[in-house]
């Protein structure tokens, strides 16, 4: 069968399709339409049927093409993480204004497959970064990650903040767990295939916000930041929560789509 055969088999997203076919040929998207009608060898037809039929079940393309791409990173990604998105990257300029600032240590809590931590690194290399994670799994991808993109990061298994170092960090920023368990949304796109873990804060959503709010100060140096991505309809209870532990500066900013993502705050004392 033909590369152009093949695409108008399967019953999927024509650039999902594409896509999937390109990667499974080694080829990039271009070479598809320039050969569209030479003969695809059985074993790529075969794997790419296959993988069509776990896209059109619900399978994340992310995860059947191993790879996301994430700021100017392509980063591994499997179901032990969290697929990166494009909302993420907002924090990751926010962070690097901070470091731009002055923050030389800086924590990423969370780091899944790494994405916020190389991000960083990756603009800011003299940058001291530390990336901590509560799954081994996540944790070996993000690493894994981080060598194959040459950057140096401290990758640190650690629930929370639980074995980090305190008193240290310039800059904590997390990409926490924000979504309620019962949130319809679970259901939805790619997240069940997610992991939970990486993706339910608790009966309210916020309880790992809460969590790290409580504990930051504790690991912050004075006049330190911390920057947390939540939910669309969370930045007035993560404003209040940073305030009520008493950070100042506290300020929400919105992603590209224009909701309000992300909430940081000072620690002065
Ligand atoms: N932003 C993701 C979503 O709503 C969830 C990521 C997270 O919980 N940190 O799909």
């Amino acid at each position: 069968m033909t590369a152009r055969e093949l695409l108008q088999q399967v019953a999927i997203d024509r650039g999902d399709a594409e896509g999937l076919l390109a990667n499974a040929l080694k080829v990039d998207r271009a070479w598809l339409f320039a050969h569209g009608d030479e003969p695809v060898d059985d074993t790529c037809a075969r794997h790419f049927m296959e993988q069509a039929t776990a896209r059109a079940e619900g399978e994340p393309l992310a995860y059947l093409l191993g790879y996301r791409d994430f700021w100017s990173l392509r980063l591994s990604v499997n179901r032990d993480v969290l697929i990166p998105r494009r909302e993420t990257e907002h924090l990751v300029e926010w962070a690097i204004e901070r470091i731009d600032a002055g923050a030389q240590r800086v924590l990423d809590l969370g780091t899944g497959s790494g994405a916020i931590a190389l991000a960083c690194k990756s603009e800011r290399p003299r940058v001291k970064m530390c990336a901590v994670d509560g799954s081994q799994e996540a944790l070996s991808c993000a690493r894994a990650n981080g060598e194959s993109l040459g950057l140096e990061v401290d990758w640190l298994y650690s629930n929370w903040f639980d074995t980090v170092p305190p008193g240290c960090w310039d800059l904590v920023v997390s990409n926490p767990p924000y979504i309620a368990a019962n949130d319809a949304h679970l259901s939805q796109g790619d997240l069940p295939a997610e992991p939970a873990l990486a993706l339910i804060g608790g009966d309210t959503g916020l309880e790992s916000i809460e969590h790290i709010v409580g504990q930051a100060p504790d690991f912050l140096l004075p006049r330190g930041w911390l920057l947390l991505e939540h939910g669309f309809d969370q930045a007035e209870a993560v404003a209040r929560l940073l305030r009520t532990k008493g950070f100042t500066n506290v300020s929400t900013r919105q992603d590209w789509s224009g909701q309000a993502r992300m909430t940081g705050g000072q620690w002065l004392s």
